[in-house]
């Protein structure tokens, strides 16, 4: 079952809904998050929530609760949920407006805070890896809407999707507008070069994800050189090894590239060992 927080009231998946007058449906005028829960713990809640408020101070967007305020109710969230294993989705909307586009029609934000099951892949997913074609949709320019802002307008992301599926693949890469590696639809992306992890810059205009903070930090910890650094496609098709980030794949292997087989064609030893240390930190 679900639970659902709307600005102060409980409701469930089908009692819980907003006006079409919301800025968040009309315009895809808001913010979000994706957080998991393990074993009933939040992983990195103070990170997501730190990336939430920044992507809303960044499209002028004032979240109606401070912090703190905003960890308690995620917290009485999951409780209520009873989802020991779960996903939580927070959502900032720029609130009820009227049918025009300027946001001081807006008198509130609106927050939405959702706890629900999360669908896993069978082990065999990660240990076979992924499928993945370059979608020809990049992501936006950074100084247009810029990919750090994790904001409801997802179209560019799901045009890229849409190509993976129209191609039968599992997932794409997406370039951005210079033609340099980027990131997956909703992941990110790591390549494995002579022991080497190799992920790119997040200034450089991608989302910075929390997961890939985190795969970083146990690389580092563990004592693989990893590099901030821009890729492009040769970088990939030539990995080692390349794989994906994110909080609802976790870490997973991408066995081809394109037509091209990345390294042996399933999972290699860095990405196994990484992904091994991963499950450790979110057990802890
Ligand atoms: N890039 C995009 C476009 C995403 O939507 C996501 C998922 N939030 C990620 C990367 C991975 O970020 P995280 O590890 O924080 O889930």
């Amino acid at each position: 079952m679900a639970t659902v927080w709307i600005d102060g009231k409980w409701y469930d998946r089908e009692t819980a809904t907003v006006s079409v007058y919301d800025h968040g449906l009309l315009y895809g005028d808001g913010v979000f998050e994706g957080t998991r829960v393990y074993g009933g713990k939040i992983f990195r809640l103070k990170e997501h929530l730190d990336r939430l408020y920044d992507s809303a101070q960044a499209i002028w967007l004032a979240v109606p609760l401070p912090k703190e305020e905003m960890t308690a109710i995620t917290e009485e969230a999951v409780r209520r949920s009873g989802h020991a294993e779960g996903y939580i989705r927070h959502i900032v909307t720029r609130g009820v407006g009227d049918l025009g586009l300027d946001p001081r029609k807006c008198p509130r934000a609106s927050v939405i805070i959702i706890v629900d099951a999360i669908q896993l892949w069978p082990e065999e997913v990660y240990r076979a890896g992924l499928r993945v074609v370059t979608a020809g949709t990049p992501i936006p320019h950074r100084e247009s809407l810029s990919p750090r802002v994790k904001s409801l307008n997802y179209l560019a992301h799901i045009l890229a999707k849409i190509e993976g599926i129209q191609a039968g693949a599992d997932e794409v890469i997406m370039l951005d507008s210079a033609g340099s590696v980027a990131e997956g639809s909703g992941q990110n992306l790591f390549v494995v070069k002579g022991g080497r992890l190799r992920t790119p810059p997040a200034y450089g205009g991608i989302l910075r994800g929390v997961t890939r903070d985190a795969v970083i930090e146990i690389a580092e910890s563990a004592g693989y050189d990893v590099r901030e650094e821009p890729l492009n496609r040769y970088d990939v098709y030539t990995a080692d090894e390349a794989f994906f980030t994110g909080t609802a794949t976790e870490i997973v292997s991408i066995r081809e590239v394109d037509g091209r087989v990345i390294g042996a064609g399933e999972e290699g030893p860095v990405t196994r060992d990484l992904r091994r240390r991963f499950q450790a930190l979110v057990r802890d």
